[in-house]
Parts: C-alpha cells; sequence; structure tokens
C-alpha cells in the first residue's frame, strides 16, 4: 500500500523519473486494510485496487537481492534491473505465536490453519469457511475483531481467545473492551480473556485448541491473529541499519539512494502497523523525490486507529487507553445502544479519545485532537454532537 501510494502520489506531483513497483503478491496493487470486508463477502476483491499512476506494474515479482553500492536489485527468476533511488515498501508478516501442534511433520501450518495478510490468505479463507463449522481466532487485537466478525459473517461458529484482560488492549480502556466484547457477542462471536492457547490438537489437520486454563475448544479452522513484525531480510542482507523495523531518518532515508516507508519503517524507534502512517510517509516521500517539496520532513505520526467490521466500529485517538495521570477523563457510555465514548484533555486540548459504537462526532473530535481546530467551549460536543 505504501509503495504504490507512494507512486501515485510521485507522478501527481509532478516526479518525471519512471517509477517501477516490484510486487511479490500475483495480483495488481489492492487496500489490504478491506481485506476483512472481501473475506465477509462485503466487497469483491476486484473492487479494492489501488491506482499506482503511470508506474510500470511488476506483479508476482519478488526482489531476493539488493546491492546498493552497484544500485542494482535481484528478481527471484534471475533477472537484475538497475536503480537510481530504491524505496522499500515490503510491509509486514504475521507473528505467529509458539503454540504446540500448530504446524505438520512437514512445517508448513496443519490443516484449517491459516493467517489473513495478503488476499490470497483470503481466498484460502473463505474456501475453508464455505463448510461451516467452529472457528477460533487466536488474538483479540484489531485484526483479531475483524477477521472473527468476517468469520461470524460467513456462519460460522467462532470464539476468540485473548491473552490479555480486555479486547484490543493497545488502542481501547477496560470499558471500551467490555462495549466491544457485547458488541461481537449480539453478532454470535464469543470471545475468552486472560487465557492463551497452549497447543492445537489434530494429525494433519486441526481439530480443537487446547487452553492454558485447560479447556479444550473444538476448531476446524484456527486463525493466528498475534500481531505482525516488519519485514526486513530484504534490507538486512543489503547492509541496511535494522533494528525491529528497517531505520529511516527524517528524510525516511535508510542509506544511500535508499529509502523505507510502510509497515517496514522504524522512525525514531516506532514501527507503524498501521495504514495511516504509511500513507503519511509515503506522502512526504513522493513530496521529497518529486521535488515539490524537497525539504519536506516526516516528524512521526500521532497515534490513531479506526475499526469498522460490519455493524462494529470504534476510532480511537491519541492517549486514550491508559491509566490517565494528570488527564481530565470524560466518559459517556449507553449500554442499550452499545455505545461508548471518552475524551481526554490536558489543559483543556483534546489529547485522545475513543468513539465506540457512535461515530457521528468523529470528524470533529478528529480536527480537535489534530489541532485543526480549536476544541469548543462546550467538549461534550465533541461526544454527543450538542451543546456547542
Ligand atoms: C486484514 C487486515 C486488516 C487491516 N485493517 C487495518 C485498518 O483497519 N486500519 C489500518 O490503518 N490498517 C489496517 N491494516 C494494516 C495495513 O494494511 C498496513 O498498515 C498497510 O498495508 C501497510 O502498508 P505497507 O505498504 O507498508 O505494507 P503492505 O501493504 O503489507 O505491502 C507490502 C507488500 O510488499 C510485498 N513484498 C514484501 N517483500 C517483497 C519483496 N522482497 N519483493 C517484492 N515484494 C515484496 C508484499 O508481498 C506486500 O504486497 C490491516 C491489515 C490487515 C492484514
Amino acid at each position: 500500500m505504501a509503495g504504490v501510494r507512494f507512486a501515485e502520489r510521485y507522478a501527481a506531483l509532478g516526479g518525471r523519473a519512471e517509477v517501477t513497483v516490484y510486487g511479490a503478491e500475483p495480483c495488481a496493487p489492492y487496500n489490504r486494510v478491506l481485506l476483512a470486508d472481501v473475506l465477509a463477502g462485503r466487497y469483491d476483491a476486484s473492487g479494492i485496487g489501488m491506482p499506482a499512476g503511470p508506474a510500470v506494474l511488476r506483479t508476482g515479482a519478488e526482489v531476493t537481492a539488493v546491492d546498493t553500492g552497484a544500485r542494482t536489485l535481484r528478481l527471484a527468476g534471475g533477472e537484475s534491473a538497475a536503480y537510481d533511488v530504491l524505496v522499500l515498501a515490503t510491509g509486514a508478516e504475521p507473528v505467529v505465536p509458539p503454540v504446540r501442534g500448530l504446524r505438520a511433520p512437514s512445517g508448513a501450518f496443519k490443516g484449517g490453519v491459516h493467517t489473513l495478510r495478503t488476499l490470497d490468505d483470503c481466498r484460502w479463507l473463505a474456501k475453508e469457511a464455505a463448510g461451516g463449522g467452529r472457528a477460533v481466532v487466536v488474538g483479540g487485537g484489531v485484526l483479531g475483531v475483524s477477521t472473527a466478525c468476517a468469520l461470524a459473517a460467513l456462519g460460522l461458529s467462532v470464539e476468540i481467545v485473548q491473552q490479555a484482560p480486555h479486547l484490543v488492549e493497545r488502542h481501547l480502556d477496560a470499558q471500551a473492551g467490555a462495549v466491544l466484547r457485547s458488541g461481537l457477542a449480539r453478532l454470535g462471536v464469543a470471545v475468552r480473556l486472560g487465557t492463551e492457547v497452549r497447543a492445537l490438537r489434530g494429525a494433519e489437520r486441526v481439530t480443537g485448541v487446547e487452553l492454558s486454563d485447560g479447556t479444550l475448544l473444538p476448531a476446524d479452522l484456527v486463525v493466528p491473529a498475534c500481531g505482525v513484525r516488519p519485514r526486513t531480510g530484504l534490507a538486512l542482507a543489503a547492509g541496511l541499519p535494522v533494528r525491529t523495523g528497517v531505520v529511516v531518518d527524517d528524510a525516511l532515508r535508510c542509506g544511500p539512494g535508499v529509502y523505507a516507508i510502510g509497515d517496514c519503517a522504524e522512525h525514531r524507534g516506532v514501527v507503524h502497523d498501521h495504514a495511516g502512517p504509511a500513507w503519511e510517509q509515503a506522502d512526504v516521500l513522493a513530496a521529497r523525490l518529486s521535488g515539490a517539496a524537497p525539504d519536506a520532513v516526516y516528524g512521526g505520526s500521532r497515534p490513531r486507529s479506526r475499526l469498522t467490521a460490519g455493524p462494529l466500529e470504534y476510532a480511537v485517538f491519541g492517549e486514550a487507553a491508559g491509566p490517565d495521570p494528570g488527564l481530565e477523563v470524560l466518559r459517556l457510555a449507553d449500554a442499550t445502544r452499545g455505545s461508548y465514548k471518552k475524551l481526554v484533555l490536558r489543559d483543556g486540548q483534546v489529547v485522545g479519545g475513543i468513539l465506540l459504537g457512535d461515530l457521528a462526532t468523529v470528524g470533529a473530535l478528529a480536527r480537535a485532537y489534530e489541532r485543526a481546530a480549536p476544541p469548543p467551549a462546550d467538549v461534550l460536543h465533541l461526544m454527543t454532537g450538542q451543546g456547542a
């Protein structure tokens, strides 16, 4: 997503160099954020493509090595290509938890076990789900919740196993997590909190999931959704700086003529795994390299997160989940409507917020958070839309 966004913006801003986008996946670039909606059948795969402007698209073209001295790259098929400037946008890959019995003797996942990261994964999961049955999603973060909703929409009986004491613990507080859990229950998704998957049962194919508290959940399908890690192998082998991600400076540079953006990049010690920061980085780099704003720098992204999973949705801004020392916190919860709203203020300025189940004021809250507009005299307006 970051690579293709860069290519599109670079040309739109007047960049004159020829851009080639190499992608290992067999299909044209697409909006990965919408994969759970494709799985649920809300979008067709052909409807989530992303424009790349006049760039040359090379699909099914995995880059296997980069020589930053000679400025050349090598493809899996043996072909080499020269470049003047290289932008790494290799994304991230799912973290697979160290669970006994996850893999068959061949080393591949056992039948019925699959992660969700690509359109191919989506097709595989949709095919498996067509048989109905019981699914267990391992991980109750944003990815686990959206995957669970999609599988439930396909008619499976779904259970999320979440290690943390509440859902989406990176973004939501405990109260919001509880409201989200009720929303999931209404969609037929059960949630087990504070417990881990210890092992998978079944020989060639999964038949059940064993939890750390001794419970055995029967399962025909298991989806690990335990976060992602930046894909850095190419950069590492090329001698580029890698910590968690490919280390970039404020110009998004990681080596001579080499830049990194999106989920693979680490900037000021932060690795993002969201489309928003990937977009912002792509836009800054396109402005720099096209000449439209040669001095543009990336100063970091303000934390924001959004989930839309069928009828369940939330938006989170900034410091919204923590214990709030020294901050002023306003909360509104409506159990019958399944909504929860929280506003976090420091010295009258909005520094965080959660809207769950009712996003009517999301635009006003986003503007106040980005300081694009001063908070209204009656900040309740940001939660209710009334009283400004
Ligand atoms: C199911 C799902 C739901 C999501 N929902 C949200 C959401 O609601 N909101 C949000 O902000 N974010 C969401 N995300 C995260 C978001 O999709 C990512 O942050 C975004 O895709 C990052 O873009 P990227 O370009 O860095 O990486 P990617 O989109 O992963 O693209 C990297 C591409 O590089 C290719 N590649 C890697 N190595 C090579 C190589 N050596 N040669 C050639 N090609 C290579 C990969 O095949 C891949 O196609 C979701 C992700 C998933 C999987």
